[in-house]
């Protein structure tokens, strides 16, 4: 089984930390909050007093950070001075396109092979170990980390070269958030017209208005019982986690000269509902705010 280092045990590093852990791989893990770090020990990974002693003989290295200037930083201060070199490096974090081919590149100088290989599938699939991964990076540096992503996922896709996988992510995740509004949207219609939410279900989870974010996570309480609009959008995915990744498809979008006039909007309207003191609730209780209230 490899050594592996883990390094930012929050709420999707924490259950991925412990089910490889559970899969018998030796993981040397460390966060900058202790709490993290001790239950990540109780789910059977070893304490590591900084990020640098985590990598010190580690074979592969694994980091699910909040953003591209914490993974620039650890890259820069803690992973690449300390590994060994032949060390496969996965951030899974989900950071903007250059951080992620600027990393890699520090890497591939240093002789490490690395991938980005950010995820969705939120906390209920880190701890399931139902994960996608979206993958950038050689053949050679994907073919050795597929079985270790195996053990955190269900699904694995191999997006292109180092960076595609954040690429992947981002439009994935702008198409959920304007798809969420477009649905909320059709429900705040039909609200007003006098036409129940669950017939407009009905009806548009077997036409062609169907799409995730309605027939997964309904955002009125009803329909889809598993949905945080049942639990008073209770994330879930919280509305700042769509807004940073609205904002970095932006980035992106206006680094590469795409129009993406719906993701523009979509950003701009998660902005104000974040700023109304929404920031930690569920993404599609932006229906709330649409809805006037
Ligand atoms: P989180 O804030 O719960 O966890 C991040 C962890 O990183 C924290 O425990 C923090 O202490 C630690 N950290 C920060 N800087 C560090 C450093 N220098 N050294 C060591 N540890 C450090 O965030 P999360 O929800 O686990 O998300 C992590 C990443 O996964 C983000 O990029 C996010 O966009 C992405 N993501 C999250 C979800 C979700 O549903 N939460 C879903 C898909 C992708």
């Amino acid at each position: 089984m490899a050594k592996i280092a883990f390094i930012g045990l929050g709420n999707m590093g924490g259950p991925m930390a412990a089910n490889l852990a559970k899969a018998q791989h030796h993981v040397t893990a460390f966060d900058l909050s202790d709490a993290a770090v001790k239950t990540a020990v109780e789910k059977g990974a070893h304490k590591a007093a900084s990020a640098a002693e985590a990598v010190k003989g580690a074979e592969i290295v694994v980091t699910m950070l909040p953003a591209g200037k914490h993974v620039r930083e650890v890259y820069e201060k803690d992973v690449l001075p300390n590994v060994a070199k032949g060390t496969l490096l996965i951030d899974c974090s989900t950071i903007d396109v250059d951080s992620a081919r600027h990393v890699a590149a520090l890497a591939d100088k240093a002789g490490m092979e690395m991938i980005d290989a950010p995820v969705s599938g939120g906390v209920g699939g880190a701890t399931a170990g139902t994960l996608t991964f979206m993958v950038g990076g050689d053949d050679g540096a994907f073919g050795k980390a597929r079985p270790i992503l195996e053990k955190m996922g269900k699904n694995i896709v191999h997006a292109g070269a180092s960076g595609n996988g954040q690429a992947a992510k981002i439009c994935n995740n702008m198409i959920l958030g304007i798809s969420m509004i477009a649905v909320s949207e059709g429900f705040m219609l039909a609200k007003r017209l006098g036409l129940d939410a669950q017939k407009l279900f009905d009806v548009a989870s077997t036409s062609s208005g169907s799409c995730w974010s309605l027939v997964n996570y309904c955002p009125v309480p009803g329909p889809v019982p598993a949905s945080p609009a049942n639990r008073d959008y209770q994330a879930g995915f919280t509305a700042a986690m769509m807004l940073k990744d609205l904002m970095l498809a932006q980035q992106a979008a206006n680094a590469a000269g795409a129009s993406t006039p719906l993701g523009a909007e979509a950003a701009q309207l998660f902005n104000l509902f974040v700023n109304s003191g929404n920031a930690a609730k569920d993404f599609s209780g932006i229906i709330r705010m649409l809805d006037g209230k």
